[in-house]
Protein backbone atom coordinates (compact mmCIF):
# COMPACT_ATOMS: atom_id res chain seq x y z
CA UNK A 1 0.00 0.00 0.00
CA UNK A 2 1.61 3.54 -0.65
CA UNK A 3 0.54 6.71 0.78
CA UNK A 4 -1.75 9.26 -1.40
CA UNK A 5 -2.31 6.60 -3.96
CA UNK A 6 -6.10 6.78 -4.62
CA UNK A 7 -6.44 2.52 -6.34
CA UNK A 8 -4.53 1.69 -2.56
CA UNK A 9 -7.45 3.60 -1.42
CA UNK A 10 -9.71 2.10 -3.09
CA UNK A 11 -8.86 -1.57 -3.01
CA UNK A 12 -8.15 -0.67 1.34
CA UNK A 13 -12.07 -0.07 1.43
CA UNK A 14 -11.12 3.41 2.68
CA UNK A 15 -12.61 5.06 -0.88
CA UNK A 16 -15.45 4.36 -2.75
CA UNK A 17 -15.66 2.54 -5.86
CA UNK A 18 -17.78 0.04 -8.50
CA UNK A 19 -16.81 -3.58 -7.82
CA UNK A 20 -17.08 -5.68 -10.99
CA UNK A 21 -14.59 -8.38 -9.94
CA UNK A 22 -12.36 -9.26 -6.90
CA UNK A 23 -9.56 -12.00 -5.52
CA UNK A 24 -7.05 -12.27 -3.64
CA UNK A 25 -4.47 -10.40 -6.19
CA UNK A 26 -6.71 -8.49 -8.59
CA UNK A 27 -9.28 -5.96 -8.19
CA UNK A 28 -11.37 -4.67 -11.26
CA UNK A 29 -13.84 -1.75 -10.93
CA UNK A 30 -15.67 0.74 -12.83
CA UNK A 31 -13.80 3.68 -14.26
CA UNK A 32 -15.18 6.84 -12.44
CA UNK A 33 -14.82 8.90 -16.13
CA UNK A 34 -16.31 6.06 -18.48
CA UNK A 35 -14.41 6.57 -21.94
CA UNK A 36 -17.58 4.05 -23.25
CA UNK A 37 -20.33 2.47 -21.27
CA UNK A 38 -18.85 -0.23 -18.90
CA UNK A 39 -15.17 1.36 -18.84
CA UNK A 40 -13.54 -0.97 -16.39
CA UNK A 41 -10.00 -0.76 -14.35
CA UNK A 42 -8.26 -3.86 -13.40
CA UNK A 43 -5.45 -4.03 -11.42
CA UNK A 44 -3.41 -5.82 -8.92
CA UNK A 45 -4.03 -4.96 -5.57
CA UNK A 46 -0.45 -5.01 -4.40
CA UNK A 47 0.93 -1.17 -5.48
CA UNK A 48 3.18 -0.92 -8.14
CA UNK A 49 3.60 2.21 -10.21
CA UNK A 50 4.44 0.67 -13.47
CA UNK A 51 3.54 -2.61 -15.54
CA UNK A 52 6.98 -4.45 -14.58
CA UNK A 53 7.06 -3.26 -11.17
CA UNK A 54 4.68 -5.85 -10.42
CA UNK A 55 6.07 -9.34 -10.70
CA UNK A 56 5.04 -11.36 -13.80
CA UNK A 57 3.21 -13.67 -12.25
CA UNK A 58 0.49 -10.87 -10.61
CA UNK A 59 0.60 -8.90 -13.74
CA UNK A 60 -0.38 -12.08 -16.30
CA UNK A 61 -3.22 -12.68 -13.20
CA UNK A 62 -4.25 -8.93 -14.07
CA UNK A 63 -4.20 -9.07 -17.90
CA UNK A 64 -6.19 -12.23 -17.51
CA UNK A 65 -8.83 -11.01 -15.12
CA UNK A 66 -8.98 -7.94 -18.24
CA UNK A 67 -9.12 -11.06 -20.93
CA UNK A 68 -12.25 -12.12 -18.78
CA UNK A 69 -13.71 -8.56 -18.58
CA UNK A 70 -13.78 -8.10 -21.99
CA UNK A 71 -15.35 -11.38 -22.57
CA UNK A 72 -18.07 -10.51 -19.84
CA UNK A 73 -18.47 -7.05 -21.21
CA UNK A 74 -19.28 -8.47 -24.92
CA UNK A 75 -21.88 -10.69 -23.72
CA UNK A 76 -23.10 -8.78 -20.85
CA UNK A 77 -22.86 -5.23 -22.67
CA UNK A 78 -23.65 -5.95 -25.84
CA UNK A 79 -20.12 -4.01 -26.71
CA UNK A 80 -18.69 -4.93 -30.23
CA UNK A 81 -15.53 -4.90 -29.75
CA UNK A 82 -12.93 -3.77 -26.50
CA UNK A 83 -9.91 -2.02 -26.45
CA UNK A 84 -7.17 -3.20 -23.86
CA UNK A 85 -5.08 -0.59 -22.81
CA UNK A 86 -2.41 -0.01 -20.49
CA UNK A 87 -0.79 3.64 -20.40
CA UNK A 88 2.47 2.70 -19.00
CA UNK A 89 4.11 5.91 -17.39
CA UNK A 90 3.70 9.51 -17.95
CA UNK A 91 4.73 10.04 -21.31
CA UNK A 92 1.72 7.39 -22.16
CA UNK A 93 -0.60 9.65 -20.48
CA UNK A 94 -0.78 7.48 -16.66
CA UNK A 95 -2.87 9.31 -14.64
CA UNK A 96 -3.06 7.20 -11.45
CA UNK A 97 0.57 5.83 -10.53
CA UNK A 98 -1.04 2.48 -9.57
CA UNK A 99 -0.55 0.00 -12.72
CA UNK A 100 -4.02 -0.31 -14.11
CA UNK A 101 -5.71 -2.11 -17.54
CA UNK A 102 -8.56 -0.30 -19.05
CA UNK A 103 -10.88 -2.67 -20.13
CA UNK A 104 -13.09 -0.09 -22.91
CA UNK A 105 -16.00 -1.99 -24.22
CA UNK A 106 -16.38 -0.31 -27.90
CA UNK A 107 -19.49 0.22 -29.62
CA UNK A 108 -20.40 1.54 -33.26
CA UNK A 109 -20.36 4.90 -33.39
CA UNK A 110 -18.87 5.40 -29.55
CA UNK A 111 -17.24 8.39 -30.94
CA UNK A 112 -13.66 6.78 -29.27
CA UNK A 113 -10.53 7.11 -31.39
CA UNK A 114 -6.54 6.99 -31.55
CA UNK A 115 -5.21 9.97 -32.64
CA UNK A 116 -1.38 9.26 -34.95
CA UNK A 117 1.53 11.27 -35.48
CA UNK A 118 2.11 13.03 -38.68
CA UNK A 119 5.21 10.86 -39.20
CA UNK A 120 2.56 7.94 -39.08
CA UNK A 121 2.32 8.20 -43.17
CA UNK A 122 5.88 8.34 -43.62
CA UNK A 123 6.59 4.48 -43.40
CA UNK A 124 10.52 3.69 -42.78
CA UNK A 125 12.41 2.03 -44.79
CA UNK A 126 12.95 -1.78 -44.56
CA UNK A 127 17.05 -1.87 -43.02
CA UNK A 128 15.01 0.80 -40.16
CA UNK A 129 12.93 -1.60 -39.21
CA UNK A 130 15.53 -4.29 -39.51
CA UNK A 131 18.07 -1.83 -37.14
CA UNK A 132 15.30 -1.86 -34.67
CA UNK A 133 14.11 -5.39 -34.56
CA UNK A 134 17.41 -6.23 -33.90
CA UNK A 135 18.33 -3.91 -31.36
CA UNK A 136 15.07 -5.28 -29.69
CA UNK A 137 15.89 -8.97 -30.28
CA UNK A 138 19.29 -8.65 -28.68
CA UNK A 139 18.24 -6.93 -25.47
CA UNK A 140 15.18 -9.81 -25.53
CA UNK A 141 15.90 -12.98 -23.68
CA UNK A 142 12.73 -15.94 -23.03
CA UNK A 143 10.99 -15.05 -20.70
CA UNK A 144 11.90 -17.03 -17.19
CA UNK A 145 9.13 -19.81 -16.33
CA UNK A 146 7.17 -18.37 -13.47
ZN1 LIG B 1 -1.47 2.15 -5.24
Amino acid sequence: MSDQCVFCEIVGGTAPASFVYQDDTVVAFMDIQPITKGHMLVMPREHAVLMTDSNETVAMRTFRVARRLATVARHTLGASGINIIVMDGEAAYQDVPHFHVHVIPRYPGDGFGLTFPDTYENKPARAQLDAIATALSNAASPAPTA
